[in-house]
């Protein structure tokens, strides 16, 4: 075989053993041993000292054209294995979006937690901000320095959880406006909404229910404040048209005191069952904060005055939605609560 032939057959087993090549490495290999120091390209070479000048030359361009066409066939191999080797690794990673998936039920808020948080959110509009307070609480913060002393009615009024320890399960949320006075000199704005405990249980009290209550107290706060900061709130609640009336009423802790009223939301203020025929619904208590109140918490009643009110959550919900038994709030059946999906 001449020079020539022999050149050229190393470029059909080059070529040959770079298409089946199947990793890198072996390509590397591959390159070494046909274009390397002492590979077979050079080696072939060596013997064209003995040729004539015309015949070298020849020679010379065709392994300088192989060794090209080496090059080039290593590179496009090198190429096709990254890709594949590529593919090979997204195929791990790849994610069937065609699987079914796990069957998973997107929850709603209860209509209890839904109301809250919409009271709240009126209420946070107009500056007010939120105050917490534990449910097991200080006998004197839930009724003595509310203005309840020990022998007043409205401690059994209330059918109070006394605990073993001294403590009683809050019986409102009224003890919050304390705690919030000891700790805060006026301008005080805070809501404080949170669960309750009364021992009482028929179609409209449940014994653990959801308060809110809110404690305005700053210079010159009057009745009109009051007054103006629940029309904001309970046409925010129930609509523009809703008719509202104050009426005197007693509670220990505010003086005067009133509760409030809203044109009933079934019947328009006509008369049906749910309003008694009276065309109204007791709503809320409210009342300026009394001043024996303020003196136990240590602020000047010469020099503040402010407003409280307190409510009921779940008779606000109840209203919104509707719904004609508290019990039904609590019993977490799920077709009951599958109805206020979606519900604001
Ligand atoms: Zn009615």
């Amino acid at each position: 075989m001449g020079l020539k032939q022999e050149v050229e057959s190393l470029e059909k087993e080059a070529a040959e053993l770079i298409k089946n090549a199947e990793s890198l490495e072996e390509l590397g290999r591959i390159r070494v041993e046909f274009l390397g120091k002492k590979g077979k390209l050079k080696n072939v070479l060596k013997t064209l000292g003995k040729l004539s000048p015309e015949e070298r030359k020849e020679i010379g361009q065709v392994a300088n054209r192989i060794k090209e066409e080496i090059e080039n066939l290593l590179r496009e191999r090198e190429q096709i294995l990254k890709e594949k080797a590529l593919e090979e690794e997204l195929k791990k990673d790849r994610i069937d979006i065609s699987l079914p998936p796990s069957w998973v039920e997107v929850g709603s808020a209860h209509p209890v937690v839904s109301t809250l948080i919409e009271i709240s959110q009126i209420f946070i509009s107009m500056g007010f901000s939120v105050a917490e307070g534990p449910e097991v609480e200080k006998e004197e913060y839930n009724f003595d320095m509310l203005n309840i002393p020990k022998d007043h009615p409205a401690r059994d009024m209330q059918d109070t959880f006394f605990l073993n320890n001294g403590m009683v399960l809050r019986t409102h949320t009224s003890p919050v406006q304390i705690r919030t006075m000891l700790k805060h000199k006026p301008p005080i704005a805070v809501i404080a909404p949170g669960r309750v405990y009364r021992k009482d249980a028929d179609p409209t009290h449940s014994p653990m229910f959801h308060q809110i209550e809110g404690l305005l107290v700053d210079e010159n706060v009057t009745f009109r404040d009051l007054k103006g900061t629940l029309k904001i709130f309970l046409e925010g609640i129930f609509g523009k048209e809703i008719g509202i009336r104050f009426r005197p009423s007693y509670f220990p802790f505010t003086e005067p005191s009133a509760e409030v009223d809203i044109s009933c939301t079934v019947c328009g203020g006509s008369g049906c069952r749910v309003c008694k025929g009276t065309g109204w619904l007791e709503i809320l208590g409210c009342g300026m904060v009394d001043p024996n109140v303020f003196e136990a918490v240590g602020i000047d009643p010469e020099k503040y005055t402010g407003f409280a009110f307190g409510l009921g959550i779940e008779r606000i919900a109840m209203l919104r939605y509707r719904i004609n038994d508290i019990r039904l709030l609590f019993e977490n059946d799920m077709r009951f609560n599958h109805q206020f999906k979606g519900i604001r």
